[in-house]
């Protein structure tokens, strides 16, 4: 089997330091480590719970597959050639989500899915990217952002109460005290936002907030649902972590019109061809309308736990453009 592994310039960013794997080892066994992770798996336990309560079936991730999501925001497209074609690493499971929910008899599913996002090296230092990660990806049929929105809300306050419950004390050891249980999450508007703080409107309004809020409508892939009435925006969503955390989720309403499809592929420079199929299923009116979202676990940890780095939440690094040993 011929495996191709795709990366621009693959060796000028990698710097393979002396002593690589003392620092791996050290990497790995922190003291708090341990605590960190305990804590995460109190997240996905409730996770899972709160999702059997609220009837959504879960669905095994796929790591290879013909389609992933585009991401046009500069991530690294990684394949493996495999029985004579190119198998996409998943970015994350966003069409499979939509696809599942095709048979009939799935209303809600979840995924709790590895995503490979080969990040560039601009994004080795901001604290919140690892090239590979945990995300917890969720799609209801026939839902629209309040719902999801409010169906996340009370997913995270549901974790973080069975947290102070349970993890009380290694989160007064990581993060000095448990930790505040959200009402209502405010929702802000991006174009508003920036007009009040500029560019870098989330970063700043994280910074200064106290609580987790939403940021509604952002110009990014094709499968997020543009506002009918108000075209050139978007029917999508953000939880955005406080205390500059920064960005913890993100989700949609979907698109589902073929037409409206074509034309937010051209708009997005995505490759018609590689979604042959997948528009077939369009063009065929069985895409389901839909809506959801996805959480990054580490992402959720960094802020849970108030570390410096969601990379603190790995045993084995994952980094952005380093060269990890294990
Ligand atoms: N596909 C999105 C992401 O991974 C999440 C979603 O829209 O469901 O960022
Ligand atoms: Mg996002």
């Amino acid at each position: 089997m011929e495996t191709i592994i795709s990366s621009p310039k693959e060796s000028s960013g990698q710097k393979k330091e002396t002593g690589a794997v003392q620092k791996a080892l050290s990497h790995a066994g922190r003291k708090e480590l341990a605590d960190i992770l305990r804590v995460q798996q109190c997240i996905i336990r409730a996770t899972h719970e709160f999702m059997f309560r609220k009837n959504l079936v879960q669905v095994m991730p796929l790591l290879l597959s013909p389609i992933t999501d585009p991401l046009n925001h500069g991530v690294i497209d990684a394949a493996v050639a495999y029985a004579g074609q190119r198998w996409s690493l998943t970015k994350s499971m966003i069409f499979h989500k939509q696809l599942a929910l095709t048979n009939p008899m799935l209303e809600a599913i979840y995924i709790v899915s590895p995503n490979v996002r080969l990040e560039l090296d601009d994004r080795r230092e901001t604290g919140r990217h690892l090239f590979e990660f945990t995300q917890v990806d969720f799609e209801f049929r026939d839902k629209d952002m309040d719902f999801v929105m409010e169906f996340m809300e009370e997913l995270v306050r549901f974790i973080f109460v069975r947290l102070n419950v349970e993890m009380s004390e290694e989160l007064q050891k990581l993060r000095g005290s448990v930790l505040p249980v959200p009402g209502k999450f405010r929702r802000y508007r991006t174009e508003t936002l920036e007009e009040l703080y500029g560019d870098q409107y989330e970063m700043k309004k994280s910074k200064e907030s106290i609580e987790p809020f939403w940021l509604i409508n952002h110009a990014r892939e094709f499968y997020d649902r543009e506002e009918p009435l108000v075209p050139g925006t978007y029917r999508n969503y953000d939880i955005i972590w406080p205390d500059g955390f920064g960005e913890g989720l993100s989700g949609a309403e979907r698109e589902y019109d073929y037409e409206q499809i074509l034309k937010r592929m051209k708009e997005t420079g995505t490759d018609e061809k590689v979604f042959a199929h997948y528009l077939e299923v369009v063009k065929a009116g069985l895409l389901p309308r839909s809506a959801g979202a996805g959480f990054g676990v580490e992402r959720m940890t960094r802020y849970v736990c108030g570390l410096k780095d969601v990379d603190d939440a790995t045993v084995f690094s994952r980094k952005p453009w380093t060269a990890p040993v294990f």
